[in-house]
């Protein structure tokens, strides 16, 4: 009989159980599921991504009934002129911003909430800054579960009221180094048996890995060369990575694409030695940028990480708070209305193709991880005011506009 799925940290050192509530090592090394037989799953029939990749995921079956709808996202060719602005014929954009909570965190909480409902477990818990509070109050409180949301001081309020509306307990924690904080409430959930979860979390990588299933079934027989996305925890990334791996271990895909990290230039502890060549996460600390969701200024497990980025020949660029202000007004040329964090793309694809490191005629799939519905209207620096016009002025004003 086959062994059942266990995890394993990257470094290969340590096993632990699927259900266990580690995130990490004893020695601080990030954790990865491990499913034996992989090489030989089959994609299935099926409505939803979570049954058509069944085999490909640690639990079986999936129990829909705990799902929002997250996953099966847009696939879009980008317009001519955003193909002109990068230098790339070949961009497609996945719109992540149409999840349930409006970003790709709704694919690693749906995942979540199976482990937690399957195991008999009353509470679950994390700690975010946003999107991922936001995305694990809505599939706690439909799953049933209490859920727990630990926010550091200044978290904004417009970020809290999903989270208390979907019925989470929200908690501030006291203290600013929130990095520290993080680490303190994952050792002291542990061993009050409360599972929480972060962005790193093995669990929530299994359900990012469904972006890559449908980028394989959306790209036809044109798999992408590169996968664009803004990275912080690495979650996403090394979840992109992995769907990808196991799709070409079991044959259905023939090549495993590259990944462009991109970050903001104020805080870019992977980015920046990314594009120097060095594997050595860079810290950064005591910053402020539009990139909001990106703030983790030193990664627990980033040197690993940044190893596997080199290993893989991987991209990284960094954008600046103007570039990413405009990236936010040219994906809305694009008609979507993405995240200050997700629109740091668009800029990092134009720096690529022009300092040669992309060749421009690469197919590239950038990720638009969420919505701006979450953006902060300060970012835009006051926005300017509507004219108001009576039916007369408005008459003149729309003779004046025709022709
Ligand atoms: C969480 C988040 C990211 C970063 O993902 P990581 O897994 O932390 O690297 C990027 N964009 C948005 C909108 C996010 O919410």
């Amino acid at each position: 009989m086959e062994k059942k799925p266990f995890l394993r940290s990257i470094d290969g050192q340590e096993e632990f159980p699927l259900e266990s509530l580690a995130e990490y090592s004893s020695h601080g090394v990030p954790l990865e599921c491990i499913i034996p037989g992989i090489g030989g799953k089959k994609i299935r029939q099926g409505k939803t991504v979570w049954e058509r990749f069944a085999a490909f995921f640690p639990l079986e079956p999936l129990d829909m009934a705990l799902s929002l709808g997250e996953g099966d996202t847009p696939y879009l060719k980008a317009s001519p002129s955003m193909q002109r602005f990068t230098g790339l014929s070949r961009l497609f954009f996945k719109n992540e911003t149409v999840n349930p909570t409006w970003s790709f965190k709704d694919r690693g909480s749906f995942f979540c909430v199976q482990l937690s409902v399957l195991l008999g477990e009353k509470r679950c818990a994390t700690i975010s800054t946003g999107n991922m509070g936001h995305s694990m109050a809505a599939y706690g409180k439909r799953a049933g579960l209490e859920t727990l949301i630990f926010i550091p001081r200044g978290t904004p309020s417009q970020k809290i009221l999903p989270m208390l509306l979907h019925q989470g307990r929200v908690i501030t924690l006291k203290g600013e180094n929130f990095s520290e904080l993080k680490t303190k409430v994952l050792t002291l959930s542990r061993g009050c048996g409360l599972r929480t979860v972060t962005g790193n979390g093995p669990h929530r990588i299994e359900g990012y890995k469904s972006l890559s299933f449908e980028l394989a079934e959306q790209s036809g027989g044109e798999l992408p060369d590169y996968i664009a996305l803004p990275v912080s925890a690495t979650g996403h990334a090394r979840g992109v990575y992995k769907g990808f791996k196991e799709l070409f271990h079991s044959g259905i895909i023939s090549r495993i694409p590259r990944l462009i990290l991109v970050q903001a230039a104020r805080n870019a502890p992977l980015a920046l030695p990314l594009k120097r060549g060095e594997d050595r996460v860079l810290p950064f600390s005591d910053f402020t940028t539009a990139a909001s969701a990106l703030i983790t200024g030193n990664p627990p497990g980033g040197d690993a990480f940044l190893r596997l980025a080199l290993d893989n020949r991987w991209l990284g660029e960094t954008v600046t708070e103007e570039e990413i202000i405009r990236g936010v007004s040219l994906l809305a040329s694009e008609g979507i209305y993405a995240e200050a964090s997700s629109a740091t793309v668009v800029f990092a694809l134009k720096k690529l193709v022009k300092r040669g490191a992309l060749d421009a005629s690469s197919t590239v799939a950038a990720i638009i991880t969420g919505s701006g519905l979450k953006n902060d209207p300060d970012i835009f620096g006051g926005l300017p005011l509507p004219p108001e016009m009576d039916p007369v002025e408005l008459e003149l004003f729309l003779k004046g506009t025709s022709s």
